[in-house]
């Protein structure tokens, strides 16, 4: 490394906020992934591909952890922002708990060895099997979000002769000032349960002798980048756990979901020292254990997506740049307009700059990486990264136009593996068969 002289160029000398991405910067001409050189890895695994920081991810829950440490709170990771088994495993190494919203997400936890003491549910959806496996494995918490669900885990608990413990997701009825499609919080949202049939369930507790009915979830919804809607939605929750306490409900926990923007741009969000110290005081003297759920906070600025330039398509009013990858790998860009920075793997300082939309190759006018970039000319062969891809990236992807799911990569300061292999045509068909009577 000592000869490596040459200017190390990080985020924030583009232009952009330091300390989103370090793990990602330039040195000298080309992008680096903590100390290896995205290059090699593409060289090694071809494109398209995600790639992700392990310090980036701990880093993050360490950040968390410190922030709140004057009340050890248990920290679930979302592990539907990313649910690599690598990624899990990186992180209950760190001591995190897991945040699971399907049978499939308990599938993961089991594989990499979460203590279920450590692992809680949500969903708004879920079937008797999953209930039941759940119970087995012995998981923590339950957040329940209707009655007819309640009913249900009770029933299953029953015949287990389990007994589970319930945290009721509670809808605040607050606009967390985020993109509709992730908004969580406002009371026409399907998640959650209203204060007043939560209050009910609370008094009539005893009613189910399975059900050990004793914390509150909430979560408002996702990229949240102001403090005050956290503020606003638990200040609420805080007088209505006082409100049952005076009517001799105990609550134990206090599960406060995720949500916690991060910088795809020009973002400005509270960092988890900010956050801790906006929402703290709402607590002290509480008895209660307070429960963390962060997806994309921990592993959004930890990814990056790796595409190639195909070749570039000059219509009389735009530059296309037409990628080996697209809404198929990354689809945040068509669904929720969302914003991500791209960064050739090897700059061209001296090239002259164009403005380019970037598309992938699916047979849909919605398939899109970015638009209006200001880019260095490109030309075919260029790799490309779409920055702050490593949450609802990969686990957002798709087969359509049966096109291979992109291998995944992991990088631990230089060393690098393939965490998830690049899908075949073989995995493409795998499972379907057809019928003596057709064709
Ligand atoms: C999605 C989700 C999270 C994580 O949200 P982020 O915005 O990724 O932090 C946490 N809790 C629940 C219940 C969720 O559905």
């Amino acid at each position: 490394m000592g000869k490596m002289s040459k200017k190390i160029i990080r985020q924030g000398d583009l232009g952009f906020h330091t300390g989103a991405m370090h793990d990602f910067y330039y040195r000298g001409k080309e992008l680096y992934c903590e100390k290896v050189r995205v290059l090699d890895i593409v060289r090694k695994v071809g494109t398209p591909v995600y790639i992700y920081s392990h310090n980036t991810l701990i880093e993050h829950v360490e950040k968390l952890q410190k922030a709140f440490q004057s009340v050890q709170p248990l920290i679930c990771y979302s592990v539907k922002a990313n649910s690599n088994l690598a990624v899990l495993k990186s992180l209950i190494a760190k001591g995190t708990g897991l945040d699971i919203v399907s049978g499939g997400e308990l599938y993961r936890a089991k594989q990499v060895g979460c203590d279920p003491r450590k692992i809680v549910y949500a969903g708004v959806g879920k079937t008797e099997p999953e209930i039941e496996e759940a119970l087995r494995y012995g998981i923590l918490l339950f957040n329940v979000e209707s009655r007819p669900e309640l009913e249900l885990i009770h029933q299953v608990a029953q015949r287990l002769k389990k007994r589970a413990n319930i945290s009721l997701r509670i809808n605040p009825g607050v606009d967390p000032r985020t993109h509709h499609h992730i908004a969580t919080g406002k009371l026409e949202s399907t998640f959650g349960i209203d204060l007043d049939t939560a209050r009910q369930i609370f008094l009539k507790r005893f009613d189910y002798p399975s059900l050990n009915i004793c914390g509150i979830h909430v979560h408002i919804g996702s990229q949240i980048v102001k403090g005050e809607p956290f503020v606003e939605a638990f200040r609420k929750i805080v007088g209505f756990i006082d409100s049952l306490e005076r009517e001799g409900v105990r609550i134990e926990t206090l599960n406060l979901g995720g949500g916690l923007g991060v910088i795809y741009n020009d973002e400005v969000p509270q960092t988890a020292d900010q956050f801790a110290k906006n929402i703290l005081s709402l607590f002290k003297g509480k008895k209660y254990r307070l429960i963390l759920e962060p997806g994309r906070f921990i592993v959004a600025n930890g990814g990056i997506l790796v595409g190639r330039v195909l070749w570039v398509k000059q219509t009389k009013v735009k530059n296309f740049a037409v990628t080996d990858t697209g809404m198929g790998d990354l689809i945040r860009p068509s669904l929720y307009d969302a914003y991500h920075e791209v960064w050739p793997l090897v700059r061209k300082d001296h090239a002259r700059k164009l403005t380019y939309d970037i598309v992938g190759p699916i047979c849909e006018s919605g398939d899109f990486l970015a638009k209006e970039r200001h880019l260095a000319e490109l030309e075919s062969g260029d790799y490309l990264a779409f920055m702050t891809a490593g949450a609802y990236g990969f686990v957002m992807a798709s087969n359509y136009n049966s096109r291979t799911r992109p291998a995944e990569v992991l990088v631990r300061a230089d060393r690098f593996a393939v965490v998830r292999k690049r899908e075949d045509f073989h995995s493409l068909v795998a499972g379907e068969s057809v019928p003596a009577f057709v064709g």
